[in-house]
């Protein structure tokens, strides 16, 4: 059966909890109700405050917790800064990294710095490009996903998904980087073939480090979107019966910051 945007449903299970109050549990996996509700979300730290600390707090909770880190985002309403925060940092790790990989054949001098300037914000750009088509894409696919596995997806569950996941691209720049230093290391040690295949010359970085950049990615996606497959927007509380638990004690809603 499909239930509606505004259904409360277990966060575990699908079920759809209407009718029961705060202090139950869900009747089909036994999860508690609270930890189905949208209140629990507070909200990651780049949602709750936009700087940069908050950022790498963020971006660093994502990597390091890719399952889990999905508990406490809030779900996406037409905020879309954590993309846009991710977008420039990885096209600006790409941008460096390709730079750094073209200019590294040895121009020093002025026209090196020149050089290096022009590269790394025409790479960053094509990769801001690059980047925002394959999140448009995977806006596409992740209804499919929902929609094969019978998953509550909410647009915002989506959204906020993509959003956060943006930053897996990073790993392509960072790959860039790691295979220029394995070449300029194998070329010192005299593995030859090592160093041709991971060199600047071969063509084959850059196959390698797309498939980074994009595994880094999916893989986050994936793991939001099975995390949030049931996720619940805010208001769907309303369906809850009354109980002996006050709402304002149990579970107090976040709105007393500034
Ligand atoms: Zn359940």
């Amino acid at each position: 059966m499909r239930h509606g945007p505004d259904a409360l449903l277990c966060e575990g299970c699908g079920y759809h909890l209407r009718g029961l109050t705060r202090a139950d549990v869900c009747p089909e996996c036994g999860r508690p109700i609270l930890e189905s509700l949208h209140s629990r979300r507070q909200g990651t730290p780049w949602q709750q405050r936009k700087s940069v600390g908050s950022w790498w707090r963020t971006a660093w909770l994502t990597v390091r917790h890719p399952r889990t880190f999905w508990d406490h985002v809030r779900l996406g309403e037409h905020d879309s800064t954590p993309a846009i925060a991710n977008l420039l940092f990885s096209a600006g790790v790409i941008g460096i990294s390709l730079a750094v990989i073209h200019t590294a054949a040895g121009v020093w001098g002025w026209r090196f710095i020149w050089l290096l300037t022009l590269l790394v914000i025409s790479y960053s750009a094509v990769a801001i490009l690059g980047i925002t088509t394959c999140a448009w894409i995977e806006m596409a696919g992740c209804r499919i996903i929902g929609r094969v596995h019978k998953w509550r997806l909410l647009r915002g569950s989506i959204l906020a998904t993509v959003e956060h996941a943006v930053i897996g691209w990073a790993a392509m720049g960072i790959a860039v980087l790691v295979l220029l230093c394995v070449s300029a290391l194998a070329g010192r040690l005299g593995f030859e073939s090592v160093r041709d295949v991971a060199g600047y010359q071969s063509g084959y970085w850059l196959i390698a480090s797309i498939l980074a950049g994009l595994v880094s990615f999916e893989t986050l996606v994936y793991l939001g979107l099975r995390r949030l497959k049931y996720a619940n927007p805010p208001g769907s509380e309303a369906e809850l019966a009354q109980s002996g638990i006050s709402p304002d004690g149990a579970d107090p809603a976040p709105d007393s910051a500034g």
